[in-house]
């Protein structure tokens, strides 16, 4: 699942108010407002290349593209920032705007969009082309590239040719939660913006304005990310997380191959997501386990504390560390995994061994 940002066109969606403040309508969310009024105060001295940084699910896309909407907005407010109704805020919130281009690791095959793994050579070459050609409106172009970590090496290299150089009046604007992933040579080359994180208030007060269920645990499985928690909220991840967190409270009973099978069970192609959910489950159940061990309260598995406290009593505090690291290891390593269901059932070996 895409757990970060919502494209521009839905996000604008629950706009309306033209007499939000500047930073609070369409796109921006209400963490990024001072930081948005700030970076609109010195519009005039944006570089060509902006790299925005920060964890996953905290509205990095959503602060880029308020930037973009800023570039691309033909009767910019007195703030510099979008007024929302101008031809150009209007292509934006359509999506269709002739000098925005977004480029995402998905492809449309047969009028079926599919997330892919990279975002190849030929698409950065695409951009490029584009990039060069006179804007169509007459003002700004705006490239934006999200997530900037998933560009393969070539794809990189053609940018970073561009990034040299850009074409006069044109932007890229590059989001990653990754950009240790990204060459140094594209990351010299922009100004990096860290998104402002929301405080958890500011988190537990954005999702009950969207009706988010089970918004506080949510919130505490996502670290604080309120997109991501969003996502996380889905009824049927939710349901297979609490069998799996079922299963892992009670390790003599687990039983590995039953639980690898409802890996196999889901698309083939969402398997590799299903695993990432396994291992961010794992990972969050033996941090609790720490947790509690050392006296403090489970962070993300508040309704299984009776479980996790009579675990850790049973459980090594070093075989758990070495655990733990192996976890955080197989999540670096999850875009290539032989097969979902035997990394999930090699896990569950080792979690099973961890109490004798
Ligand atoms: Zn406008």
């Amino acid at each position: 699942m895409s757990v970060d940002d919502t494209p521009l066109a839905t996000s604008s969606a629950a706009a309306g108010d033209v007499h939000a403040p500047a930073a609070d309508r369409p796109g921006a969310l209400p963490w990024q407002r001072t930081m948005l009024a700030s970076l609109f105060a010195r519009r005039a001295q944006w570089p060509h290349a902006l790299l925005v940084t920060g964890p996953a699910g905290i509205g990095k896309r959503i602060l880029a593209e308020a930037l973009a909407g800023a570039l691309l907005c033909e009767a910019p407010r007195g703030d510099a920032s979008a007024c929302g109704g101008c031809p150009g805020c209007r292509y934006v919130a359509a999506g269709q705007h002739p000098d925005l281009r977004i480029v995402e690791p998905v492809e449309i095959d047969e009028d079926e969009v599919k997330s892919v793994e990279w975002i190849s050579v030929d698409r950065i070459r695409a951009l490029i082309r584009w990039a060069e050609i006179t804007s169509h409106r007459g003002g700004a172009k705006v490239a934006l590239i999200v997530p900037a970590e998933r560009m393969n090496e070539a794809a990189a290299n053609a940018l970073l040719k561009t990034l040299e150089e850009p074409p006069r009046d044109t932007y890229f604007l590059l989001v990653s939660h990754l950009p240790g992933r990204l060459p140094a040579t594209i990351t010299s080359r922009c100004q990096r913006i860290v998104a402002p994180r929301p405080t958890r208030e500011d988190a537990r007060a954005w999702l009950s304005r969207q009706d988010v269920p089970g918004a506080d645990s949510a919130l505490a499985q996502a670290n604080d990310a309120p997109l991501r928690a969003r996502a996380l909220a889905d009824a049927d991840y939710q349901a297979e997380r609490d069998t799996w967190i079922r299963a892992l409270a009670a390790p003599d009973r687990l039983e590995v191959a039953a639980l690898g099978a409802r890996i196999d069970a889901v698309p083939r192609d969402r398997r590799k997501e299903r695993l990432a959910g396994v291992v961010d489950w794992l990972c969050g159940w033996c941090v609790d386990l720490a947790r509690v061990r050392v006296g403090s309260e489970p962070a993300q598995n508040a309704a299984s504390e009776a479980a996790l406290r009579e675990l850790a009593r049973a459980v090594a505090p070093l075989a758990l560390f070495r655990y733990h690291r192996q976890l955080l290891r197989q999540r670096a390593l999850l875009a290539h995994p032989l097969s979902p269901r035997l990394v999930a059932e090699a896990l569950l070996i080792d979690y099973r061994a961890l109490f004798g």
